[in-house]
This record gives structure tokens, sequence and C-alpha cells, in this order.
């Protein structure tokens, strides 16, 4: 459903107060209003809206409308707590928007962020981020050229994609790494099971989201359901089996295919070193995410013990968050996103930081980024110098129905496509057939039942 009690306070057709006659943003209530005199009375925000909707998973998305008509898109999705966001932009966010200048983005970032005073964190960011993103697709298509241009023109003809291979056996891994070979990858995530572990993250045993039989995912993790699913861990297991199967994937697949893996937050530092050293022979692209790196300091021991290159980030919220990291030269590739990372304007300004040591991008890319952020993502790759590489899982055909779009994926590349603005259209009617369905990332325990991180 396009749930209406998730988009303005009142009619979300309706325009905003404020808007449509060139007065100042919302001035009910006790404060002044924000006066900043527009320009171009055509450009002040007509309407906002938030958009719930689940074709193959759930999606929040914004939708801001100009006095002239000019729409432009943001993707809000926080995988497993949309709801949260949902609310904030509408009860927080779509309020004061009314009749600000959508023009100015860098000004509207910096408001929405400082004036909530209680900044940073996912649904703040995810919120702010998807006003971000509408107002940038809502310039590029005011100046009639695909959002890349805007943001400096391409710096490459497309963008290295990498897919996610998958299987419990390595029979089962090898078919999954020919099929996307098949279908152009060029570059390959693999994750397999672990001897003795049931249910592990990253494995597509299950080949279908939930609900939603005949829609293929080669990995959905989020579970349709009023509580997380259960899933099994044991670090120990884990260390002895992986590097058999990269040793086993390099036999087969030969030493030229990148190839990536995901250990998802679960190793110590130690652990993550240990990790990362037996796994050399095998050339990674990356390994990502090996700690959970709330203590980033303690990425130096890592550092220390392996050239396994690194990829980190994909939970963070802020360029602060990527600070250090950066600055101690921990990571290699930056697995920020446009929509947990408060949009492209603030990501950009992270990948110019990051570009001062040589640290590439590596965009987050699974189904959870709905087709709108991954569209921001291709256009911020396709025009920043240090793109290193983009994640890149394929959306279900009902989620292509609700959000059409132009990019292109060709010989393992993909390209935005040179439509003004994003290049991302919303069908709400389409949208509407969906109702938001409840559903949670998984939870992992240990053997001894301790909850672990997944
Ligand atoms: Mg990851």
């Amino acid at each position: 459903m396009t749930d209406a009690s998730h988009a303005s306070t009142t009619n979300p057709a309706a325009p905003l107060p404020g808007a449509g006659d060139g007065g100042p943003a919302s001035d009910a209530g006790s404060g002044r209003p924000d006066t900043w005199a527009s320009t171009d009375r055509g450009q002040l925000i007509d309407r906002a809206e938030v958009v719930v909707t689940s074709p193959d998973r759930n999606f929040v998305t914004m939708r801001i409308t100009t006095v002239d008509g000019v729409t432009g898109l943001g993707d809000a999705t926080l995988n497993g707590r949309e709801l949260a966001v949902a609310a904030y932009l509408t009860e927080h966010v779509v309020p004061l928007l009314a009749g600000r200048d959508a023009s100015r983005i860098e000004d509207a970032w910096q408001f929405l962020y400082r004036s909530s005073y209680w900044r940073r964190g996912p649904v703040t960011m995810a919120a702010i981020a998807a006003v971000d993103m509408a107002l940038w697709d809502i310039k590029a298509k005011v100046a009639g050229m695909p959002l890349y241009q805007l943001l400096g023109g391409a710096s490459r003809t497309g963008l290295m994609a990498y897919g996610h291979a998958s299987g419990k056996e390595l029979p089962e891994l090898f078919d999954s790494i020919r099929e996307h070979q098949e279908e152009g990858y060029r570059s390959i995530r693999v994750q397999t099971g672990v001897p003795g572990l049931e249910s592990i993250y990253g494995i597509a045993s299950n080949r279908t989201t939930a609900g939603n039989a005949g829609v293929r995912y080669d990995f959905e993790p989020a579970q349709r359901g009023a509580f997380p699913a259960m899933e099994d861990w044991d670090t120990r297991a884990y260390l002895r089996h992986v590097p058999t199967v990269f040793e086993a994937v390099r036999n087969e697949f030969g030493p030229e295919l990148p190839l990536l893996h995901d250990g998802h937050h679960r190793m110590t530092p130690l652990q993550a070193a240990e990790l990362g050293k037996s796994l050399e022979p095998y050339d990674l692209f990356w390994l990502e995410d090996c700690t959970p790196a709330e203590n980033q300091e303690a990425l130096k021991l890592v550092r220390q013990h392996t050239t396994t290159p690194l990829a980190i980030g994909e939970v963070f919220n802020t360029i602060w968050d990527f600070k250090d990291i950066i600055r101690d030269q921990l990571i290699d590739y930056v697995r920020g996103a446009v929509t947990h990372m408060g949009g492209i304007s603030p990501l950009r300004k992270t990948m110019d930081y990051a570009a001062m040591y040589q640290i590439k991008s590596g965009f987050h890319g699974p189904t959870d980024i709905s087709p709108v952020g991954l569209a921001a993502q291709m256009h911020l790759g396709l025009a920043i110098h240090n793109f290193g590489i983009q994640e890149y899982m394929q959306h279900g055909p009902r989620t292509n129905q609700v959000f059409r779009q132009t990019f292109t994926f060709t010989d393992g590349f993909l390209h935005p496509g040179d439509e003004p603005g994003l290049g991302v259209t919303l069908d709400v009617d389409e949208a509407g057939k969906y109702p938001y369905e409840q559903a949670y990332l998984p939870f992992n325990r240990l053997a001894d039942g301790t909850v672990h991180d997944w």
C-alpha cells in the first residue's frame, strides 16, 4: 500500500502550508519562520510524501514535488526498522519542508542535521538521506542532466559491480559462481556454509524471499514475520573452513577472477588478523567487515598482520564514523551507502576525504538499498575519481514494476543512464498494491546460547 498515514500529516497530495506562495517555511508555533527569500518561486517545495511499499521487500521512499511540478525521489529504507524512518519523516521532517527552496541542498541538509540537535544514528541519517537524494534528483531534472553530470561528469565508462555467489557445499557454490558469470558479473562475493552449522549468514539456501514464492534472491536475509530468525555461529569452525573454500575456488576458477568475502562483524581483531593472513594466498579483492569496527583502534592489530584489503562501514552513518579509520589508513574501501550515510552530499565528502589516502569506494548495495538509493550511488560512483567497486544484487520483478529504472548492467558494468535526474520513476499505484509487511534481519546464537554478532 501507499500508506497515506505515513505520508504528510494531512492529505499527502495537498500542498504543504507555506508552499506555492513564495512565503517562508511554516511559521506555525512560537518560533520565528526560517525565512530565506527564494530567487525562483517555482523551486519551492510544494508537496512531500512518504511512500511505504513492500513489493518484494519493504521500502520507504520520499517524494518531493516543487511548485513547478518537478518531482524528486529519495530512499529512506532501513532494513528491519522501516517504519521508524517513515514516522521520523512524516512526523518531524515533512512539516519542516513546507515552502523551502528545493535548490538549497546543502542548506537543507545542514538544517535537518543541526536543528534536530540529536545527531547521527541510522534513523535520523536515513531520513536526512531521503531528502538529500530527492533534492539532488530535482536539481538534476531542473538542469536537464543526469545527476552524474552535476557531480562533475563521468570519470569512467561504467561501474564494475560484484554479485553474491553462495552455496552450502562447494558444488553448489561453484554453480552459483558460474551463474553469476553467465549473468555478466566479473567480480564475485563468495560465502559458504560451515560444517556443523545449520544456517549462517550469506547462504542462499532459501532463494526466494519469504512469502514471495517465485522471486529469486541470491541472498535475502530479512525474513517476513513477527520475530527475527535465529542462525548459528562458531568462529573457530569458520576460521578453519574458509581458507579451504577459497583454495578450492581459486583452483576451479583461476587467479584472475576478483573474489570478495564478508566476515559480517563476527570476529575479534585477533581472529580477523588470522583470517586475513590465511586468505592472502588467494588474493582477495577485499575482506569485508572483519570486526564490528565499533572499536576502530583495534583495526590496527588486523592491519599489522595482513595485507588482505579491508572494506568496512555499511553500518556507519556519518563521515565522522570514517574519520579515524581513513586518517589512520586502516581500511581500503568505504562501504557506506547513500541511504544510511545521510545522502549523496555527505558520502561525496567522505569519498573526497578518502581520496587523500588512496582509499576507494565500495558502496553497500544489496536489495535493501532501493532502486532509488542504488541509482544515487551509481551517479556518485560514476563521478568520483576514487571509485572502487559497486555491490549489486538484482531487485525482483515486482520491485522493478514499482520503481521504473533507466540503468544498464552490461558485461559486469553498471551505468545509471542519461535521463535527467536519478533516472528512477515511482509508480505510486503499483506501490499501493503492496502493503508493508513486518520483517526482521536474523540474529545469531553460539552453541551455548550466547547472542553473537550477526
Ligand atoms: Mg556486508
